[in-house]
């Protein structure tokens, strides 16, 4: 008997961090932060619920901070076993801790608090990486191997099987990491689980609610809202996260642009965290659709297009001001929380020719929220801020699945799966899709508490 234990992202979106312990080894599954409004929330700094010294191999599934922002502090506690995932997970990781470490100065200090972990932590944890390609079985250990599939959620995010080849026949488990939103515009479709999978660890956040916009829809309001703001001659405010939803939004600029389908004018990509990312996609074409590679092929580079700028230093990103006419700014963070975009907001907000649109979730009490909520006054930096450009808010922009679409993807292996845990959501979405799994796919399915352990077959 092996068990399965959920340190983390259980009854709760963020967090993720899952043991499996066998008679011959132990698998962690990810170690990500614990995310609300602020990256220091507490309980990151908590120890361990086990020895890190103890772990023999960690599984990163992709490079989102609630998946690995733990890691470097997994490491700095003795961790000293090999962390596989994709090279390109890899590559985002590696910019998500430099950049994470220097919010967190920030945030920490202001806090009287130290950083989560030091420079000196992530370059041993760079060391201890290793990669593993896709759609290649590798062993982790004499009898156990993994086999990361494209997860299509954003750039190298991964399932991972797990076998172990015992005397009396393989045993099978799944971690779905987060599941995308498939069909994207840029990345490949989440690959099917293999029908021999035994247990699957899956996550749930969209569990109880549909995405009810195309990717057609979505697409045609976005070109709205940048047509009207071109037209009206203000500046169109975009807080973007840096990984896949600023590509995504280039990719789209690029279309429109290029196609002629809007007026040229600058666009200003403000985030040099944004712009790192971005150049790790462009060496990963061979990740994305093949009708985005053969794009590709024909000379276009799908996040470039006339008049865009990258703005890397603060003193570029002053100047953006001084450039008069229509114009489009992306710029972190994603929720207008922090970030170069609430420079911009300050300057722009009060103009009714200007525009704010958000493209992602905002999480309440966040600046963007407010903002979307139609607070007609908020706070910047401490100074009241009218808000009298136009607000729009784009729906569909989502890189999780939708309850409907977990459902398509479990009920292939409905007939075999022995038990199917659902994790990584918020208690009303991972009970809602339990029971749907239970009623309508007779699947054995189970929604962890925090910290709950469970013998399993494997
Ligand atoms: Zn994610």
């Amino acid at each position: 008997m092996s068990k399965l234990t959920f340190f983390g992202g259980a009854g709760t979106v963020t967090g993720a961090n899952f043991l499996l312990e066998t008679t011959d080894m132990r698998i962690l599954v990810d170690c990500g932060l614990v995310q609300d409004r602020r990256v220091c929330h507490g309980c990151n700094y908590d120890d361990f619920k086990y020895d890190p010294k103890t772990i023999d191999v960690l599984l990163v599934t992709h490079a989102h901070l609630d998946h690995i922002g733990r890691v470097p502090k997994l490491v700095h506690d003795g961790f000293s076993g090999v962390i596989y995932s994709t090279p390109s997970t890899r590559e985002i990781a590696q910019t998500m801790f430099h950049s994470g470490l220097s919010l967190m100065r920030r945030e920490a200090t202001f806090e009287g608090k130290e950083a989560l972990y030091t420079e000196k932590d992530v370059e041993r944890t760079m060391r201890l990486w290793k990669d593993i390609p896709y759609r290649t079985e590798f062993e982790l250990a004499p009898g156990y191997t993994v086999y990361a599939k494209d997860a299509g959620h954003i750039l190298g995010s991964s399932i991972f099987e797990i076998r172990h080849r015992r005397p009396s026949g393989s045993r099978k488990i799944a971690f779905t990491g987060d599941l995308g939103n498939s069909p994207t515009p840029l990345l490949k479709d989440t690959e099917p689980l293999s029908q021999d999978v035994h247990y699957v660890v899956m996550e749930s956040v969209y569990g109880d609610r549909n995405h009810e916009t195309t990717m057609k829809e979505r697409s045609d309001a976005f070109k709205r809202v940048v047509a009207e703001s071109i037209a009206r001659g203000g500046t169109l405010m975009i807080p973007v996260f840096s990984i896949e939803r600023t590509q995504i939004i280039l990719h789209e600029l690029n279309h429109m642009i290029e196609g002629g389908q809007v007026e040229s004018v600058p666009v200003y990509l403000d985030s040099p965290l944004a712009i790192k990312v971005t150049d790790i996609y462009r060496n990963y074409i061979h990740n994305f659709k093949k009708h985005v590679q053969e794009e590709i092929q024909t000379g276009d580079d799908i996040f470039d297009f006339p008049k865009l700028k990258l703005t890397i230093t603060r003193e570029e990103s002053k100047d953006i001001i001084y450039k008069k006419g229509p114009k489009i700014i992306l710029a972190g963070s994603g929720m207008s929380h922090g970030g170069r975009i609430m420079f911009h907001q300050k300057i722009y907000l009060g103009d009714p020719k200007n525009t704010i649109c958000f493209v992602g979730y905002q999480v309440p009490g966040t600046l963007g929220r407010q903002i979307q909520d139609g607070n007609k006054t908020v706070d910047i930096f401490g100074k009241s801020v009218k808000v009298r450009a136009h607000v729009e808010t784009i729906t569909g922009f989502s890189a999780h699945k939708d309850s409907d679409n977990l459902i398509r993807f479990i009920e292939p292996i409905s007939e075999t799966v022995e038990k199917v845990f659902l994790a990584m959501g918020e208690p009303k979405a991972s009970l809602f899709l339990a029971q749907r799994l239970r009623d309508y796919h007779e699947i054995d399915a189970i929604v962890p508490t925090q910290d709950q352990s469970f013998e399993i077959d494997f």
